[in-house]
């Protein structure tokens, strides 16, 4: 099939991107390398450097590439930036994802599989809440994602194709960035090897879903058969808290000894996220990682990588 990832330079777009070239599919990639590495791409696809709100530049990619299927993951990622130019994240989010919607009906695309958040959807909640969960988003980032998601569901509903929403807890695994405000395993472990201080901000007390990477990809690679015009929570139900997360990064590194500073959380954080997976995990047979067991790969690749971020 011809596929084409957005984003698929990115920490999650690249892993799914060397998946599909292991599954020997045709796969090529949109990717404007802001926060994305040249490093991740997969020698096996073909890139194209574009910017999805560019709509003139990603036409000459659909026309030349005509896909069948479009993960897209390409995306303004960052809470804090969306806060402070909400205006720009929009521009990426919402009008990079219409510009996809738009020329996949000129190519006649099958389907979008389109990577949507939940902890930024959902907003503040104190228990696993399913898809049907009222919408709090509490950044113009979860508001972004959210409009994307109704973006998809008008052109499908009018123009015919298919869709999957898949929206994620809090991603972690190989290759997620060191530089990010949000990716704090990498972060924590990057500064465990480096030897300096971990900050826990909300005093470690903030709750996360988090989930490895791989597992986001497999229900990413099932959406190609399953899920066809549905969205699905894609976490593991339980919850983290930072200090948990940091302890379980610290069994790792004997020799690391510096104590973590405790800050009050940062303005627009919420306090606790979690997700109800059970849709997609009877939907789609997904088991998810076991936490110890995800962390301790994570770890494994940082230290082989050291030159990461
Ligand atoms: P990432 O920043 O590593 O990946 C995003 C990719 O999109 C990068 O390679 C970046 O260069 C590219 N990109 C950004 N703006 C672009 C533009 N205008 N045109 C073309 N390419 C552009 O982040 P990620 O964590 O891999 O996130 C991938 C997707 O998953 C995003 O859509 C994000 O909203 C979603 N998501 C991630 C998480 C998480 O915990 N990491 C959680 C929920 C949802």
């Amino acid at each position: 099939m011809r596929i084409l990832v957005t984003g698929g330079a990115g920490f999650i777009g690249s892993n799914l991107v060397d998946r599909l070239v292991e599954k020997k599919e045709e796969v090529f990639i949109v990717d404007d390398l802001s926060s994305g590495d040249e490093r991740n791409i997969n020698k096996n696809s073909k890139f194209f450097k574009c910017d999805i709100s560019d709509k003139e530049s990603l036409k000459k990619v659909f026309k030349e590439v005509k896909p069948e299927i479009i993960f897209h993951l390409a995306a303004q990622i960052d809470v804090r930036i969306s806060t402070e130019e909400p205006e720009r994240d929009a521009k990426i989010n919402i009008i990079g994802t219409i510009n996809i919607l738009d020329l996949m009906k000129e190519v006649n695309s099958k389907k979008i599989i389109f990577s949507s958040s939940g902890g930024a959807i959902y907003g503040e909640v104190d228990k696993p809440v399913g898809e049907n969960y009222e919408k709090n988003p509490e950044s113009c980032y979860g508001i972004s994602k959210y409009a994307g998601e109704y973006y998809i569901k008008f052109f499908s509903k009018n123009y015919g194709y298919d869709y999957t929403i898949l929206r994620y807890g809090n991603v972690y695994g190989e290759r997620q960035s060191v530089k990010g405000e949000a990716g704090v395993v990498a972060i924590f472990i990057n500064r465990i090897i480096k030897n300096l201080e971990c900050t826990l901000y909300g005093y470690g007390k903030m709750y996360r879903d988090y989930v490895y990477v791989q597992d986001i990809v497999e229900a990413n690679i099932l959406s190609l058969e399953k899920g066809k015009n549905k969205i699905y929570n894609v976490g593991t139900g339980k919850s983290k808290s930072v200090l948990e997360v940091f302890e379980s990064i610290r069994k790792h590194f004997p020799s690391y000894s510096l104590e973590p500073k405790f800050e009050d959380k940062r303005k627009g954080e919420i306090v606790k996220s979690l997700l109800d997976s059970s849709l997609i995990r009877k939907d789609y047979n997904l088991d998810f990682t076991d936490f110890d067991e995800g962390i301790e790969k994570t770890v494994k690749y940082f230290k082989e990588n050291l030159n990461n971020g």
